[in-house]
């Protein structure tokens, strides 16, 4: 199985510059189109912590990564969801690999 199948990765247009960043780091995953808005790929070969990264790389936090078994929150790196057993208790420093 792909690692970008066992994650839900949503882009928040309302938020992306459409600089690009994303797409620099994880070239399989993230997608600039011609009008400047990004887009995820149906398939990439990105590992998971390559994606993750990626997704922690916008400065506009605009890219959700979650991981679709646990439902965990893996970037932005600060938000916390409900299914975290205590604040802090898991999200920042991972390195999903
Ligand atoms: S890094 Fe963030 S702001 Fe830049 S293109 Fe990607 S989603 Fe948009």
């Amino acid at each position: 199985m792909a690692a970008i199948d066992s994650l839900v990765v949503t882009i928040n247009c309302q938020l992306c510059l459409g600089d690009g960043v994303c797409c620099d780091h994880a070239r399989e995953t993230f997608e600039l189109d011609d009008d400047g808005s990004v887009r995820v790929r149906s398939k990439s070969t990105d590992e998971r912590g390559v994606i993750i990264q990626a997704a922690r790389s916008c400065r506009m936090d605009a890219i959700s990564v979650i991981d679709r078994a646990t439902g965990e929150q893996l970037a932005p790196c600060h938000v916390q969801t409900s299914a975290l057993p205590d604040e802090g208790a898991g999200s920042v420093g991972r390195t999903g690999t």
